[in-house]
């Protein structure tokens, strides 16, 4: 039975097809609401949006419809953070969307002290029901507008996985991302970087003496967003991982 499922799956195009039947089996409540579930999968709706969440870092991660779903290269970035982190560590996790590298890394360092923030209030919804299971906070608005000036100068950790597709890029996006995903998840501006300058430029303000800004990049972006670094006074050092197809630039204050 889980066999035709992958055949199907397959067929039709999937590239993952042996862990979306998985999943697929796992959250259908009966074989028609798998049935339904498998057409709309080919119809080409992302399995995350089918069922409702997304595994990253061995969690459950809820999504809601349009939101950007958590990458599995991000994976990456949360490692770095953990192992640069301490339980209890504060966390900043800015343009949080599901919330997902905040909520790995504070599961990953025992911390509860977490606080997200996002532009779109879909995002922040869903946040709210992920970050809510480690005792964190989700905040609506632009970059570290929304959080209490009290936080300035006292994060252990900022996480920034801002949209960084160069506008002219998008149309060549998966059309999953296309279709599913939000425009507003993935435009990073002209050269892709417009949210990373902006959230760079204030990041010192909020990060403690000797504490970590970790942004993902592209390969082809991560010249310039060390440059950006660079310019506000962090130390930085560049971490790649062939296996994730990750880039992540690491700042120091
Ligand atoms: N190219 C990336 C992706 O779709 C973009 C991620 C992002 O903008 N944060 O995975």
């Amino acid at each position: 039975m889980i066999d035709d499922l992958v055949e199907q799956l397959r067929a039709a195009g999937s590239v993952f097809a042996e862990d979306e039947a998985r999943v697929l089996s796992e959250s259908a409540g009966s074989p028609a609401e798998l049935d339904s579930m498998v057409q709309r999968r080919i119809g080409g709706e992302p399995v995350q949006q089918i069922v409702g969440w997304a595994e990253f870092c061995g969690l459950k991660i809820r999504v809601e419809p349009g939101v950007f779903l958590p990458r599995p290269r991000s994976e990456f970035l949360v490692e770095k953070a953990i192992g640069l982190g301490r339980r209890g560590a504060s966390v900043l996790d800015v343009c949080c969307g599901t919330g997902a590298l905040g909520v790995a890394t504070a599961i990953g360092l025992g911390s509860t002290e977490l606080h997200a923030t996002d532009l779109d209030p879909v995002a922040v919804r869903c946040a709210a029901a992920n970050v809510d299971e480690v005792g964190g906070r989700v905040y609506q608005g632009d970059l570290f507008e929304p959080l209490p000036r009290s936080l300035r100068g006292r994060a252990d950790l900022l996480l920034l996985n801002a949209p960084y597709v160069p506008t002219a890029e998008l149309p060549l996006m998966p059309r999953e991302a296309r279709l599913y995903e939000e425009t507003i998840t993935l435009d990073g501006g002209d050269d892709g970087l417009d949210i990373q300058r902006r959230a760079i430029l204030e990041a010192p303000f909020w990060l403690a003496p000797g504490a970590h800004l970790l942004v993902e990049t592209s390969d082809l972006q991560a010249e310039s967003t060390m440059r950006l670094m660079k310019d506000v006074g962090l130390a930085m050092t560049l971490a790649t991982s062939n296996e994730w197809g990750a880039t992540v630039v690491i700042g120091q204050k």
